[in-house]
């Protein structure tokens, strides 16, 4: 490929509100085909709503797309050719762009009042024409121009759309045409200068060099505009008014067959960090809201997306977010590390919860390395690191207990006598190592006191470990070590 034709795409979020999987699914996808064909990733910043946008979610946006490791090739922070590429420092060119379509002719003025177009509107309505702007203001004379100015009237920026069906090839919907009657001369720039979404993403499209535009189905309807405007833009000398590629990405749906709004509690993307997804568990997951790498195949690396990664084979029907699938892929992506790994990733959350301090020390490092592979298989996210193996990292004084299952299984006649039992025949022991652990209690509370498995260890998990749910029990107990585990025990005696 030449340099000019390389494969250039955008991932341009706004930074409001909270990051959404809708937006990472986009991101995902143009990430995937950039890196497919050894392209460009660019990443720039739709923040020209200054009502809307806020510095925070900017920032939580870089976070974000740290930690799933989309890796941007121009964007904020880095720079790159067409720098700056957070668009509210764009709008000189903006402006200037503005004024040189007015100036071709290929955008005009429209002194038209809101009430005014409402007005026209519902007439259209009435008398079964299609609704939309009319393109009063199309040709105005010099007086007329003149009188609407003298009212103090404001005029918007409209484009002047051509009269003539547009049609593109959609790379994943294939071939669609829009008449011209259901795409009329749309505004470009408010009245107060402000210029839209619908003029800054198309320019920097052109101006970047954006060949290919994926990108959510909601915005199918204002490509026709796009692809207009680019048309004029090319007359005005900013790209050779070829429009950029475009695919349309199947939207996402949630609970009862609804689009899965941003709202929803699953659309929250750092919700999915905070708990402990995997990114690429997460990743592998999005990636099936409408591809698939094979067709009896659901679990795959980001490298082996990228290498398979075909836009044609998108599938347009809506997709449907399934959580608990994510969950199971997530737990599969979990089970496939190493058990170094694991350790490793375990830590933050361990981190956050309190349970380690910043610097983690040797002995940390070693029990979490022991626990790991006796969780790996219980485990569906990092956040759980914290209930299933917190209790061999805190000290004694700071262990504590669930409140129901302490209630339950130990705060009884039979809950204590369990562990004293367990405490005398542990105390006793010469060697502590799992095999000696299983055979003392088995012999004291199975044998010696009658009971079964269930209700001799369900006590003992509690004490020693805090939860009726935990890593398995003998093992548990050897990598807690004997002093830690009687001291619980005893203490349990006392609940
Ligand atoms: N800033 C726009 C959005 O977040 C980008 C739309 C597009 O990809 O063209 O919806
Ligand atoms: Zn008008």
């Amino acid at each position: 490929m030449s340099e000019k034709s390389a494969v250039r795409v955008r991932f341009c979020p706004s930074p409001t509100g909270s990051p959404h999987v809708g937006l990472a699914r986009t991101a995902l996808f143009n990430w995937a085909f950039a890196r497919h064909h050894g392209g460009t990733f660019v990443f720039r910043i739709e923040d020209t709503d200054a009502a809307r946008d806020s510095q925070e979610s900017y920032e939580t946006l870089l976070e974000v797309m740290d930690w799933l490791g989309f890796s941007w090739d121009e964007g904020p922070e880095i720079g790159g050719p067409h720098a700056p590429y957070r668009q509210s420092e764009r709008f000189d060119v903006y402006a200037d762009v503005a004024r040189r379509l007015l100036e071709a002719g290929r955008a005009y003025r429209c002194y038209c009042s809101q009430e005014e177009l409402d007005e026209r509107n519902e007439r259209a309505r009435k008398e079964a024409r299609t609704p939309g702007y009319d393109g009063h203001c199309r040709e105005l004379r010099a007086e007329q121009v003149a009188a609407y100015e003298a009212e103090g009237r404001r005029p918007v920026v409209r484009l002047r759309m051509p009269d003539r069906a547009i049609a593109f090839d959609d790379l994943v919907r294939g071939e669609i045409t829009f008449q011209p009657e259901h795409v009329p001369d749309y505004v470009l720039v408010r009245g107060n200068g402000h210029p839209l979404y619908t003029l800054v993403n198309p320019v920097d499209d052109a101006l970047m060099e954006i060949t290919h535009v994926l990108r959510g189905e909601d915005l199918l309807s204002s490509t026709p505009r796009q692809i207009a405007l680019y048309e004029a833009l090319g007359e005005i000398g900013i790209g050779d008014g070829t429009p950029p590629r475009f695919g349309h990405l199947p939207y996402v749906m949630g609970q009862g067959n609804k689009k899965l709004s941003k709202r929803d509690p699953e659309s929250n993307l750092l919700g999915y960090r905070d708990r402990g997804f995997l990114p690429e568990g997460l990743l592998n997951y999005l990636a099936l809201l409408g591809w698939a790498i094979a067709e009896d195949r659901d679990i795959f690396s980001m490298d082996e997306m990228v290498a398979a990664f075909d836009i044609a084979r998108v599938n347009p029907n809506p997709a449907r977010f399934d959580l608990k699938k994510a969950e199971a892929i997530n737990a599969t992506h979990l089970r496939a590390l190493s058990v170094d790994e694991l350790a490793e990733r375990m830590v933050p959350y361990l981190q956050r919860a309190g349970i380690l301090g910043e610097d983690v020390t040797e002995e940390q490092r070693r029990l979490l390395g022991a626990a790991a592979p006796l969780v790996q298989e219980r485990m569906g996210t990092l956040g759980e690191a914290v209930e299933m193996v917190g209790f061999l990292l805190v000290d004694d004084r700071a262990f504590t207990r669930d409140p129901a299952d302490t209630a339950k299984l130990l705060a009884t006649d039979d809950g204590r006598a369990v562990v004293q039992a367990a405490h005398d025949a542990l105390a006793a022991l010469s060697t502590w190592d799992t095999a000696s652990i299983e055979e003392a209690l088995r012999t004291a509370l199975i044998d010696g006191l009658g009971l079964k498995p269930r209700n001799a260890f369900g006590p003992v998990r509690v004490a020693v470990t805090g939860r009726r749910v935990s890593p398995p029990l003998f093992e548990s107990l050897e990598l807690l070590g004997r002093e830690s585990s009687l001291a619980r025990l005893e203490d349990a005696g006392r609940a």
